[in-house]
């Protein structure tokens, strides 16, 4: 008889770990507290428009194209590749940098601030190329059993790379620039990993050569969501089952297994194995009633910044705005040093702007537009009352207005806002915390909450904050390493 496997949660880690068990013959049903798939990977429709509601591009597409093909099945979305990767404007100037893949080109963006641009930058691609090259299957791509099997991992690095684990993400890159610009834009992806470049290990670097060489950014057509509905189907061809508006909320356990897990209405729902994608953390803490995952356990670790997002529909086209946009203030380190943890830094705000509709007419009514914000912002560790969302949001709007030198507040038809508050309750992520458990060395590889559940040998996890830790192809890479926990299983 098929075993049978409970996938708790069905974010992008739960649904490829779903495929992949689904594929290897297991019995597999989803329950989910959302009314819909897909986790932070969401969508929200309203009015005509269609918005990315959390990822809005994704890199590594090779981790997407490994899983279709473990799974002996077609890619069943299309890339959209992203060149420009993106644009920068820093406030109080009309320049834009647009960040094109071609060195040449990108070299252009920067000859009036950075002179040897294209030197420079390519010794620092090359210093990040090696620690992508001598990390990546080591530390990133592996489960590890205990710590000694974890230090031993990290003793097959070379030991040339040392002297960069002493230093930040920002010392590292701006020990190969002199310009303030360069230094701020090839820093900026520390903030895709939750934190900033001042706060982050300088062998993240690695990720600019993930961003610029290997290879890039990507879209979906139709938008992000296109993944999580095309895994959905593929996952009902193999009789995949789904249950919304289900929350987990306790457990039954004997032998050392768990017998069942209880939703919010007392229902039982039993299978043979378990694969958790709620927060790996928080849900140790809450449903399991782990003593090291407690409360104040869970508030002294180090978790990833809040963020405010919102969805604007306008009744205008924009030619001016790119597909992925940065706006930036014109005090970084202040800025960056404060975002985490100071709600002043909202004042003046650092944002970015995704318009879904300039590939994807289909997510916009005629002559409209469907612009995403996502602001970094104190996570409800540091700022409890999000009563000023409003406040803020309109700052940033008319501050947008300025900058794209087009007044789009008369023309907005629909507008809709999350704030930390919002994302904790929607998806349980604790205190709102976008990206789970931070990247910190103490929380990274066997440090970071295992895949496999201490207590109850039939129970995983997959997702952000268990490894290899948070964004799209860190959640498929999970998805491989948990479904080998579950495979060794007997
Ligand atoms: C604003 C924002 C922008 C982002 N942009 C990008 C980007 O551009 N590119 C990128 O690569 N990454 C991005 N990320 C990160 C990315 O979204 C996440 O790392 C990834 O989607 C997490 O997937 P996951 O598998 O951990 O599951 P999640 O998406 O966290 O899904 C977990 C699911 O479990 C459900 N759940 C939780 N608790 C329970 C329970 N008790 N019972 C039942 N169900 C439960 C939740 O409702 C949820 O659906 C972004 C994140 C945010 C917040």
């Amino acid at each position: 008889m098929k075993k049978t496997v409970l996938i708790v949660g069905t974010g992008l880690g739960g649904l490829s770990t779903g495929l992949r068990l689904a594929t290897k013959g297991y019995q597999v049903k989803f329950v989910e507290k959302a009314p819909q798939a897909g986790g932070r990977l969401n969508q929200l429709k309203k009015d005509g428009f269609t918005f990315d509601v959390g990822p809005s591009f994704f890199s590594m597409p090779y981790e997407f194209e490994e899983l279709v093909e473990d799974c002996g099945i077609k890619m069943p979305f299309d890339f959209v590749e992203l060149d420009p990767l993106y644009t920068v404007n820093f406030r109080g100037s009309d320049k834009k940098y647009s960040l094109y893949k071609d060195i040449d080109k990108l070299s252009e963006q920067f000859s009036e601030v950075e002179p040897d641009f294209k030197r420079k930058f390519t010794a620092y691609l090359k210093k990040c190329e090696e620690l992508y090259k001598d990390t990546v299957d080591v530390v990133i791509k592996q489960n590890f059993d205990s710590i000694p099997h974890y230090i031993k991992s990290l003793m097959q690095v070379n030991p040339k790379h040392l002297p960069v684990l002493l230093k930040t993400f920002w010392r590292q890159s701006s020990s190969f620039f002199e310009s303030k610009e360069v230094r701020q834009i090839v820093s900026l992806i520390a903030f895709f990993l939750g934190r900033t470049p001042f706060d982050t290990n300088a062998v993240y670097t690695l990720l600019s050569h993930i961003e610029f060489t290997n290879n890039g950014y990507y879209n979906v057509k139709g938008g992000m969501y296109t993944i999580v509905t095309s895994l959905v189907k593929e996952l009902e061809k193999l009789n995949v089952s789904f249950e919304y508006n289900t929350e987990i909320a306790d457990f039954t356990s004997a032998d050392g297994k768990v017998t069942s897990l209880i939703d919010q209405n007392g229902k039982s729902w039993e299978a043979d194995i378990y694969v958790i994608n709620a927060d790996a953390a928080l849900f140790r803490g809450t449903v399991f009633n782990r003593k090291k995952f407690s409360e104040k356990r869970l508030s002294k670790m180090t978790w990833t910044m809040g963020y405010l997002t919102f969805y604007v529909g306008v009744n205008k086209k924009l030619p001016q705005v790119e597909h992925h946009n940065y706006f930036l203030g014109n005090n970084y380190e202040e800025y960056a040093k404060d975002v985490l943890k100071n709600p002043g830094t909202l004042e003046k705000p650092y944002y970015y702007v995704n318009v879904l509709s300039k590939h994807n007419s289909e997510c916009a009514p005629e002559g409209c537009e469907a612009l995403f914000f996502v602001c970094p912002v104190p996570s409800l560790l540091y700022k409890t009352d999000w009563s000023d969302k409003k406040d803020i949001v309109n700052s940033i709007l008319a501050d947008f207005s300025k900058r794209i030198k087009q007044d789009i507040s008369k023309d907005i038809i629909f507008q809709m806002e999350y704030t930390p508050e919002d994302w904790q309750n929607q998806f349980n992520l604790y205190k709102g915390a976008g990206l789970g458990l931070s990247h910190s060395m103490l929380q990274i590889g066997a440090l970071r909450p295992k895949n496999y559940d201490e207590k109850f040998k039939n129970t995983f996890y997959v997702g952000a904050s268990t490894v290899p830790g948070a964004g799209l192809p860190m959640a498929v890479i999970g998805s491989k390493l948990v479904a080998e926990r579950v495979s060794d299983y007997k």
